[in-house]
């Protein structure tokens, strides 16, 4: 069965016992034990609920793994993977990874004894020049956030397998629908479930997917000890933005090739970051390893007023945080997504404020397009 056919008929599809095409809501906490020595399936909503339960096991089928698990949150998946290293760990990251796993990684984790080296992964030798006799962790972010810098996966998954590291890598930009790093060899695939997932800007959620039983059993710990899952409402609302996952991603990539065509011809324009772009450094390296580029793209004007100007004229665009929604959304990564790294470093980064990105939506792209004309 080919994967678009695959998101809509997986085995979990439907209500086993009365044939429903929607997986009702389990809106319940807990769960009658009619025989307390043997517990059924459910017990108590934080360790399992059917509806999450179903997500879960859809987000495996996407991912191609075995074992998926939601979370409140994307950074609540994040935080849970990098929960299961103990103190004393080290971890090798991308270094223009999400603003929110690089503040989880430097004020949270580092307190606990578990440390981060960021490293430009665009050079694998970065990746094997950071690794420490402590470390233990890979965690890859690719296309990146904002300036889609995209990482060689199976270069940087042999790295990870000679020197005996767990790999995870934050899959939110190609969505399970463009790429399936498992497929690759890497241990954990995250998502904010939040952006292309659920793809609605109306649900807030995290996914985990791994094929390894033994990482699988120390994400389950940490998901039901700490307990940021899924609420059953919040986990059909991402059932039911998968099914239209493939109509709107490739509807959204198509949009975003051709602002990004249309961007590389303005004058007022610096740089245009989109992979999809034959001339961009990474356009190769994803070719081979995703289905698509995606639709999440940035650019460079000129000026940081002209940047301003057109956040403050545009109409159809949200100016917002977030990404991967039907409606298309403009934001300013050094205010927002990005406003926690440390001005130097945001600058050394290239994330500068005539820096602007784009994710894009449903909407006509003439109209699109058309909005973001600020020649005068
Ligand atoms: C939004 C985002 C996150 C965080 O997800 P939340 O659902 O907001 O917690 C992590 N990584 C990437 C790439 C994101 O875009």
């Amino acid at each position: 069965m080919k994967y678009g056919t695959r998101i809509l008929h997986n085995g979990f599809e439907l209500d086993p016992r009365t044939g429903a095409l929607s997986f009702p809501i389990y809106q319940t906490s807990t769960f009658r034990q009619e025989d307390v020595d043997h517990p059924g399936e459910y017990n108590y909503s934080r360790s399992s609920n059917p509806t999450r339960d179903t997500l879960e096991k859809t987000l495996a089928v996407l991912e191609s793994g075995t074992h998926g698990y939601a979370f409140s949150s994307g950074m609540a998946a994040t935080s849970s993977c990098l929960a299961i290293l103990r103190q004393g760990d080290h971890v090798v990251a991308t270094e223009d990874i999400y603003g929110g796993s690089y503040k989880i990684m430097t004020s949270f984790f580092d307190r606990l004894g578990i440390t981060t080296s960021f490293v430009d992964m665009t050079r694998l030798e970065n990746i094997e020049e950071a690794i420490r006799p402590n470390t233990r962790a890979l965690f890859l972010e690719t296309p990146s956030n904002p300036l889609l810098k995209v990482t060689d996966i199976s270069g940087a998954v042999a790295i990870a397998k000679r020197r005996g590291l767990v790999s995870m890598i934050d899959n939110t930009f190609m969505s399970p629908y463009f790429m399936r790093p498992l497929d690759l060899g890497v241990d954990i695939v995250i998502h904010s479930a939040t952006k292309f997932i659920g793809g609605h800007s109306d649900v807030i959620g995290g996914a985990a997917v791994t094929r390894s039983d033994e990482l699988a059993s120390r994400i389950y710990f940490v998901q039901n000890g700490f307990g940021a899952v899924l609420g059953p409402q919040d986990s059909w609302l991402l059932l039911r933005g998968i099914k239209t996952l493939r109509a709107r991603m490739e509807m959204q990539q198509d949009s975003a090739m051709k602002i990004a065509q249309w961007l590389k011809r303005q004058p007022w324009v610096s740089d245009v970051y989109y992979p999809g772009l034959p001339d961009h450094p990474g356009h190769e390296i994803l070719k081979s390893q995703a289905s698509g580029f995606g639709a999440v793209l940035s650019f460079k004007t000129d000026t940081a007023e002209r940047a301003r100007l057109i956040m403050k004229r545009v109409k159809v665009w949200f100016v917002a945080v977030s990404l991967g929604g039907v409606e298309s959304i403009l934001s300013y990564p050094a205010k927002m997504s990005h406003a926690s790294i440390p001005r130097d470093e945001r600058e050394r980064l290239g994330i500068t404020e005539s820096l602007i990105r784009l994710s894009v939506g449903l909407e006509d792209v003439e109209d699109l397009i058309e909005d973001l004309d600020v020649r005068d």
